[in-house]
């Protein structure tokens, strides 16, 4: 086929007398693809840029609302632990208010470890804002979180101070709850007394086969380290075997024989968890406002059942905030003793009621037959005496007061009793047989009857929603499934860092956030 363009310009220079070149044919087909181009990434050089750091975080970002608040509490106790002071020689230290922030922001964002926060500090835009693209030692923040619990302790009545002062804390409610939080121990560190003797035994020849360190032939550094961790380990070996006693207080000779305690966290006790299997743990007791679900007082104890931690958390709430008008429980707290007790302050409790008494349903392990149970035998009111299936009588022996219920003993006489042909039935473990009746004290009977009101029942339906709700927030949202540190004094403190953080959390919320809603 003829080529257009060539016919074209043949024509044209042939109306002329120039000398006709013939153009260079030009081609429809397809050019190669150009191959792109990119950027090149050069590492090996060092670059200097500018950073905002007021700009590094938003406006409402949290870390500001942790800055602002860690700014209206008085700090200072934590001053007591700073060498360096104005006049004097020595470092600057990083100031408590810098490191509370950095604990608080850490446990928010569900970390716990201060390695992982001063690596947070290198990177995390909330982390350098804080501390202005400073660096942070793990040391310094590591010891920062546990070395004043009563500093502690002050900065976490404050914060309820400022949230109070906001009208975040009423003290009508108090939810009363405890949950188990694992330590910082596996199972099988538990060892029983002769075991924990042999250990003790091998670390004490290790410290003494050590010998003086400056005369080995590693270095002094490494030598020292390896003294120091023989000599902790020997510390808590005989912390172990001091918790040993502790723990076999009011149990049995078998029981004690099989008394354990922990090589690794010797406080740390075996509990029973809520998936119903035990594990080394700690028990967290919680109050919380239900208005705000702010959390008013917290605590860890290394008894792992409720009841006798009610008394004492109402008591230090009394202590920091105020006396609350109805504390609510469940049925591990609702025992006759807390009951009176409870009864005895201007507090409403509301709570199941207690099971009952379980004295009279023994009778398999006392060997008693099925026909010979209490209900066989005949009460008489008048005479406060029963009578036997035979038709002799149980006289009242002693009338013991115990917390919310009285207890009256009964018993038959003894020759009644050798002679009778169903003493194999009726006594077989005794000279003669023995009843005990109880009754619930006129408070606990108050107590029962209240709770079958519809507005007894209405108010603990709300106790899951508020109580519950706290638990699975520490535990999911700031990591408090398992503590970091160790012996009850730093897993106190590690109790009160993520409740002080969960407090903040909820000021943030419900108070600093509404300034941004407003603008
Ligand atoms: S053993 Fe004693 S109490 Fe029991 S039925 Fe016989 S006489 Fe009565």
């Amino acid at each position: 086929m003829e080529n257009m363009h060539t016919c074209t310009s043949e024509r044209l220079f042939a109306e002329t007398d120039l000398p006709v070149r013939s153009a260079p044919a030009i081609t429809l087909t397809e050019q190669p693809k150009a191959k792109p181009r990119f950027k090149p990434i050069n590492r090996d050089q060092l670059i200097m840029r500018t950073v905002d750091v007021e700009r590094l975080v938003a406006a409402d970002h949290p870390v500001r609302a942790i800055w602002e608040i860690m700014g209206q509490v008085d700090l200072s106790e934590f001053d007591d632990n700073i060498r360096a002071v104005e006049g004097r020689a020595g470092q600057a230290r990083l100031s408590p208010r810098l490191l509370a922030s950095l604990w608080i922001y850490a446990y928010s964002e569900g970390i716990s470890s201060a390695r992982e926060l001063a690596r947070m500090c290198e990177y995390d835009p909330g982390c350098q804002w804080l501390t202005a693209m400073g660096t942070v030692n793990h040391h310094t923040l590591s010891d920062f979180r546990v070395e004043s619990r009563t500093a502690l302790d002050r900065v976490f009545i404050q914060v309820l101070g400022v949230m109070s002062a906001e009208g975040l804390v009423e003290l009508k409610q108090v939810m009363q709850d405890g949950t188990k939080v694992k330590a910082n121990a596996g199972k099988d560190t538990f060892r029983r007394e002769e075991r924990l003797r042999q250990h003790l035994q091998l670390a004490e020849k290790q410290i003494q086969s050590m010998g003086d360190p400056r005369s080995d032939a590693i270095s002094q550094r490494v030598a020292k380290a390896q003294e120091r961790a023989a000599k902790e380990k020997k510390q808590r070996l005989e912390q172990a075997m001091d918790e040993l006693k502790k723990v076999r207080q009011g149990k049995t000779a078998e029981q004690a024989r099989e008394a354990r305690t922990s090589t690794t966290d010797p406080e740390a006790r075996v509990m029973k968890n809520s998936s119903g299997g035990y594990e080394p743990a700690y028990n967290v007791q919680i109050s919380t406002d239900a208005a705000h679900r702010v959390i008013v007082d917290v605590a860890a104890v290394q008894d792992g059942n409720d009841w006798d931690q009610l008394m004492p958390a109402v008591e230090r709430v009394e202590a920091t905030l105020g006396t609350p008008r109805q504390i609510i429980v469940d049925a591990g707290y609702t025992r006759r003793e807390n009951i009176e007790a409870i009864a005895d302050r201007p507090i409403e409790m509301i709570g199941p009621v207690p099971a009952p008494a379980a004295d009279q349903h023994q009778y398999a392990k006392r060997g008693i037959g099925a026909d010979f149970e209490v209900e066989a035998f005949k009460f008489d009111e008048a005479a406060n005496h029963y009578v036997c299936p035979t038709g002799k009588i149980l006289k009242l022996t002693t009338k013991q007061r115990h917390a919310g219920r009285v207890k009256w003993k009964y018993q038959a006489r003894p020759s009644d009793c050798q002679t009778c042909p169903f003493r194999d039935q009726c006594c077989p473990k005794t000279r003669s047989r023995r009843l005990t009746r109880s009754e619930d004290s006129a408070t606990v009977k108050a107590f029962h009857a209240k709770m079958q009101t519809e507005e007894a029942k209405q108010i603990y339906r709300r106790r899951p929603q508020v109580a519950e709700f706290v638990n699975a927030w520490i535990k999911d949202k700031l990591g408090l499934r398992q503590f970091r540190l160790r012996g009850l004094v730093k897993v106190q403190a590690e109790c009160l860092w993520v409740s002080l953080t969960y407090n903040i959390q909820q000021w943030i919320r419900l108070s600093w956030r509404k300034r941004f809603a407003a603008a």
